[in-house]
């Protein structure tokens, strides 16, 4: 059967029809209206709820770094030792006293024990006219030493160096700023917010010296419990590859001690920094720091106190270490460039984790001994002109000795052009090819000409 259509159904007239496009206006006006206003009621208030709570966070860290009661830190660190990154190496020492440990082991920490490469005294400072390693095979107590040059340098090439850090190599939006020295303390605080502000951790390398300062332990406490890295930057900002050996260790251990003493708790520092960046290749300073537990020397891929602000904006890439200090011209650049860091999408990290290391280990705080510095074999690596090491001190020492270098004071350590000369003079001398360069058979001939 066919579907009758009825009709009816009902039109509505012209005045209804306009009467509902009104009605649909009024209501579409409305819902626009709505919408706009919140999100007009969006955009300034949450910025100024955010503000507040930026204000409010501010205020906070103000507080927090300058009244922080002591004691509540120390609760925080000493509830949480960590444990350490590396076996820490402790030393026999040749009294009947048991091992020193380099630093406090942790609980589930084992204690390594490292064997003496080579006797004690595997070199002298030349000074006292003895030659160095030819000394008293048999003497009492002593072994054994590698007589002939190639053992010498059998045993030398298998050191191991730390890793000097540069640039690290990450492909994330992720850099290091590092802040040196620390006289200014005010400028300290000040640079710790602003970088804390953005989300930011830094590592700060504080001479010992000035961590005796009025107000930085309060600092540097608050900084640590905020995941800011301290280290290691000389007790008296010395350049501790031309060091006599003892003092050499005491410019290192002293600091690590006076940090400790600063934050109420052991903290194992992980980085070296010297003194401008000398000597890092010091092969005596990675000796002594590997046996302290160091985990490497760090440089930096660009000085920010002497960059350009062109230079630093050119410099933001991922794995840059930046080095600043806290003077009054680098406070200034850094208020400026932590947030203009940030805001490129990078995220300003410790040199722990840019590296991937852990963080510094800490326990409650106690008092070791200096471990005295373990005995290595020289390397005899090449050296080139611009470079300083101990090694270098002992071929001036015994170069001056020789009357073949002129120099006032104590040797500089540093390979310049004039003991490049003495040491072609000595090789043109010696028969050997007069290059200026301290390779092994030439630092072995000046070593052991008497
Ligand atoms: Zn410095």
């Amino acid at each position: 059967m066919k579907k009758q259509y009825t009709g009816k159904h009902t039109h509505p007239t012209r005045k209804e029809q306009q009467r509902r496009r009104e009605q649909f206006s009024r209501h579409a006006v409305r819902l626009v209206g709505s919408v706009a206003a919140v999100l007009l009621a969006l955009l300034v208030v949450v910025p100024l709820v955010k503000t507040q709570q930026d204000r409010a966070a501010m205020r906070r860290i103000d507080a927090a770094v300058i009244t922080l009661p002591p004691q509540e830190v120390d609760t925080l660190y000493i509830s949480t030792p960590e444990p350490t990154a590396a076996p820490k190496a402790t030393r026999a020492p040749e009294s009947v006293a048991p091992t020193v440990a380099a630093r406090p082991a942790t609980a589930d920490e084992p204690v390594v024990v490292d064997e003496p490469v080579v006797a004690d005294e595997p070199y002298d400072d030349f000074d006292d006219g003895t030659d160095d390693y030819d000394t008293v095979p048999g003497a009492a107590g002593a072994t054994e030493q590698p007589k002939t040059a190639e053992a010498l340098l059998a045993a030398g090439a298998s050191f191991e160096y730390l890793p000097v850090i540069n640039t690290v190599d990450t492909m994330e939006r992720k850099v290091a700023i590092t802040v040196d020295d620390c006289f200014q303390v005010g400028n300290l605080q000040k640079i710790i917010k602003k970088a804390y502000d953005n989300g930011g951790r830094l590592t700060i390398f504080p001479i010992g010296q000035n961590l005796s300062q009025p107000g930085i332990s309060e600092t540097l406490r608050k900084a640590v419990q905020l995941g800011f890295e301290i280290e290691n930057h000389t007790w008296s900002h010395a350049r501790v590859f031309r060091l006599p050996e003892e003092e050499m260790a005491s410019e290192i251990w002293r600091q690590s001690q006076a940090l400790n003493q600063c934050l109420g708790m052991n903290y194992e520092e992980h980085f070296f920094r010297c003194m401008g960046g000398d000597g890092e290749m010091d092969q005596r300073t990675h000796n002594y720091l590997k046996q302290l537990g160091f985990l490497g020397v760090a440089h930096w891929s660009i000085s920010g106190s002497d960059a350009t602000p062109q230079q630093l904006v050119e410099h933001l890439t991922p794995g840059a270490v930046f080095l600043f200090h806290t003077t009054d011209k680098d406070t200034k650049t850094l208020m400026k460039f932590i947030p203009w860091v940030v805001q490129q999408g990078y995220q300003l990290v410790t040199l722990n984790e840019l590296l991937g290391y852990p963080e510094n280990a800490t326990s409650p705080l106690s008092v070791a001994e200096m471990p005295e510095p373990q005995d290595y074999v020289p390397d005899y690596r090449t050296i080139h002109v611009d470079e300083y090491s101990w090694m270098v001190v002992q071929l001036q020492n015994k170069l001056r000795a020789l009357g073949m270098l002129q120099m006032e004071g104590a040797s500089t350590g540093y390979y310049g052009k004039q003991t490049a000369a003495a040491v072609a003079a000595f090789q043109s001398a010696a028969g050997l090819p007069a290059t200026g360069e301290a390779d092994a058979a030439t630092q072995l001939a000046i070593l052991q000409t008497s």
